[in-house]
């Protein structure tokens, strides 16, 4: 089968391979990929910057972003069936005690592997066999957004993961900021408006424009960044009780602290690589941090029952403004075999918010083998 795979640690490899089509056992599940998200993640693995092979391979097939279909179920699966809809998780876990219980994404040890990132490869392939611990079923009337529930569950675990953590006081949430609108900024938007909290979304890029549009339609504000500072949005619009980082640009983490409200939550999940250096004011920040019994968490990854909680917000989604999800795939790459244009994407498509490559003409209708 064919499968779109790159060089770990080569800048610009990524290319087309032919692979043995994985091999069904017991107690796992052979899914046919219908499509593939890809991200800055996929972009920064292409350039050599991160990502690892599987032991004894020398290329690792990209793709974390999944959704496909079940063709066939070894013996002893009961929890999928073929014909089901599924999206994979991404990290596997090792053997520390997080991990044990299934809390992956909280994994301390860090010898955990991650599909299509870190020692196992990835969706972007005709088909892969995986556990059904590891697949989440997706209900066919969502079938066309399926394909976002990675991205959206890296949101809810942030999102669930501050509301567990502020059951330490009596907390009614009304405002929040969300720091960047791309896919993670906007599903950060829809999680919290359905939440029912007035959010005010923030990019760099004035009015008008895809993003913004799509940050109204849920009924959230959007704020340009050159037109009003994050410094001072407090003084506008009242200091705010979750703020969601995701731009990407770590000097924004510590201007949102100057801005969130005594009790108030800020939740940081951009993945900054570089080495930049910024000056902060460190006593005041420390001060309110300690008056106003403030925390600050990081999060990453997602683990099953994050997708879970992700499939339920999306069906709220849709019945709440129909259409919208969908909108946010605005690019589509027709075929493993143009995987050019998916990385020519990826580099330099600056409107996109999510590309998705589609694996075959009407492979959503392909018939399930029962
Ligand atoms: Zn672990």
């Amino acid at each position: 089968m064919k499968a779109i795979a790159v060089i770990p640690g080569k800048p610009n490899s990524a290319h087309l391979v032919e692979t043995p089509r994985p091999t069904l056992h017991a107690g796992t599940v052979l899914v046919k990929v219908i499509r593939v998200g890809v991200d800055g993640t996929d972009r920064e693995i292409n350039e050599g910057l991160y990502g690892a092979a599987p032991a004894g391979a020398d290329f690792l097939v990209l793709g974390h972003e999944s959704f496909g279909r079940v063709v066939e179920v070894g013996p002893g699966v009961k929890k999928v069936r073929p014909g089901d809809y599924v999206v994979a998780t991404v990290r596997r876990p090792d053997d520390c005690i997080n991990c044990r219980a299934g809390e992956y994404d909280m994994c301390i040890a860090g010898n955990y592997t991650e599909r299509g990132i870190k020692g196992r490869h990835g969706y972007l392939s005709e088909f892969y066999v995986e556990a059904p611990t590891y697949l989440v079923n997706v209900p066919p009337t969502l079938k066309e957004v399926g394909v976002l529930l990675e991205p959206l569950s890296i949101v809810e675990k942030g999102i669930m993961q501050a509301y567990k953590i502020q059951e330490r006081l009596v907390w009614k949430p009304q405002r929040a900021l969300v720091l960047g609108a791309g896919t993670v900024g906007l599903m950060a938007t829809i999680v919290l408006r359905l939440r029912g909290l007035e959010v005010f979304t923030m990019a760099r890029t004035p009015k008008p424009n895809r993003h913004a549009d799509l940050v109204e339609a849920t009924g959230a504000r959007y704020l340009s960044s050159r037109e009003q500072p994050v410094l001072g949005l407090d003084e506008t619009y009242g200091r705010f009780d979750i703020i969601f980082e995701a731009t990407g640009y770590s000097p924004l983490a510590f201007e949102a602290m100057e801005v969130f409200g005594n009790n108030g939550v800020l939740i940081l999940s951009s993945v900054t690589g570089g080495d930049r250096h910024v000056e902060i004011p460190a006593d005041k920040l420390n001060l309110e941090m300690v008056l106003g019994n403030k925390v600050v968490v990081g999060t990453v990854n997602a683990n099953r029952r994050y997708f879970e909680r992700g499939v339920v917000d999306m069906q709220r989604a849709e019945e709440r403004w129909p259409g919208l999800l969908g909108r946010f795939i605005t690019h589509r790459v027709q075929g493993l075999e143009n995987y050019e244009e998916m990385i020519r994407l990826l580099n330099h498509e600056k409107s996109a918010i999510k590309i998705v490559v589609e694996l075959g003409a009407g492979a959503q209708e392909t018939t399930a083998k029962r």
